[in-house]
């Protein structure tokens, strides 16, 4: 499959991902386009001018109505964008709806319902357990037996882009807790699924359920204060050390652009209960890229989750929780085995005690003012083009206390 838009070589965006995000041209309203190569395709000009069926979903300032409609509508607007991308006989029609990427600017893809967060990793949970809980089992007994979770704050996802200030917060000192800007300042690179069509309430939605619900992925980056985390997380979890800013790429690539990227996840032992199994493989080969002041540090491998999207959503609604459009569902940092595949500094550098040596000769055990992380992903797409996330960005700035 070709498409006439110039997509330059290995670019993340040819014509078989077609990720969705909500983008502006200076001094007008967002709306709604999909990336090919280096341009943004506006969706909003091409329903206007009949090329789309319907108008109503696309010029608006979310996702979320295009989103709500379900795999009926999105999957006949795929097939039929991908149509006017390759079929040359609409070159003419379609061109003007095109404005390079870089001459727009990209905002919030959707407006988040509700957020939660999971903790999907073997190797990352294993990890933090023998950082935070030393001389135990660094396993919690539930947790090969559930996909562990907690509900974080909607409110605070914000665009790639968005300033980190660094949060202020309840620690342990010496002499009892103080309150102060964090010094523990860290990142979690996790791959997010978010709802389209909702699911009614007391009604549980099935791993087979997933693509009926699920519009796409989108990479987060779920910042983290480690000392605030330490101190407050029990018993009942995350709180203040995590709702401060969580950051999200701009393009969410749909569930269709991944088929040629699904593998077998790691085996479950012991085996899930009945409502928790899959039929289908649902491993996905992304990698990912964690880069600090453009340095890569961690390349961490989404195909050894523990835990996947189809079991994290089915646990998310075994008791009956209802799915509303925009929820957002986030992995947890995704880490492997190795020392340069986990995604968090407080792995990398294993709580600030082996700092991180970076190319440029400095030095880092979490976070500094100034610092800007990067984090990108590629998963295999058919005919050997690579599927491209994009990529979510945040810089700290200093505290405002
Ligand atoms: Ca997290």
């Amino acid at each position: 499959m070709s498409t006439w838009v110039p997509v330059p070589e290995g670019s993340g965006f040819g014509v078989n991902n077609l990720p969705y995000g909500v983008f502006a041209q200076r001094g007008e309203l967002p709306r709604v386009g999909v990336a090919i190569g280096e341009h943004v395709l506006d969706l909003a000009e091409l329903a206007a001018s009949g090329l789309l069926a319907d108008r109503r979903w696309f010029a608006a300032g979310t996702l979320n109505a295009f989103m709500a409609a379900g795999p009926t509508v999105w999957h006949p607007t795929r097939d039929r964008i991908i149509t006017l991308l390759t079929d040359m006989s609409y070159r003419d029609e379609v061109e003007p709806a095109l404005s390079p990427m870089r001459d727009v600017e990209l905002h919030m893809p959707f407006a988040v319902s509700d957020y939660v967060d999971f903790y999907s990793s073997r190797e990352h949970a294993t990890n933090l357990g023998r950082i935070l809980r030393p001389g135990t089992e660094p396993l919690l007994p539930n947790w090969s037996h559930l996909p562990v979770g907690y509900h974080g704050r909607a409110g605070t996802v914000v665009p790639s882009g968005t300033p980190i200030v660094r949060p202020s917060g309840q620690r342990r000192g010496d002499s009892g807790p103080v309150f102060g800007p964090t010094v523990k300042l860290d990142i979690e690179a996790e791959v997010g699924f978010v709802i389209g069509q909702p699911s009614a309430l007391a009604r549980r939605v099935p791993t087979s359920g997933f693509r009926d619900h699920v519009f796409g992925f989108v990479l987060v980056n779920d910042w983290s204060a480690r000392d605030i985390q330490a101190w407050e997380y029990q018993p009942l979890g995350p709180f203040l050390s995590k709702s401060f800013a969580t950051s999200i790429a701009p393009w969410v690539v749909p569930v269709a652009a991944l088929d040629a990227a699904h593998v077998s996840p790691p085996e479950q032992d012991p085996r899930p209960l009945p409502y928790l199994r899959c039929d289908e493989p649902w491993g996905l080969d992304l990698t990912l890229e964690v880069e600090l002041n453009g340095h890569v540090v961690s390349r961490p491998p989404f195909a050894g989750m523990y835990w996947t999207p189809p079991q994290q959503l089915a646990h998310a609604t075994a008791n009956g929780a209802a799915l509303r459009t925009g929820d957002l569902m986030a992995s947890g940092t995704v880490s492997g085995p190795q020392r340069e595949q986990r995604g968090s500094l407080i792995e990398l550098t294993w709580n600030g005690n082996e700092p991180l040596e970076l190319p440029d000769g400095t030095r880092r055990g979490f976070l500094e003012d100034g610092d800007t992380v990067r984090i990108t992903a590629t998963a295999p797409g058919p005919e050997e083009t690579p599927i491209g996330f994009g990529d979510v960005i945040g810089t700290v700035y200093p505290s405002q206390s």
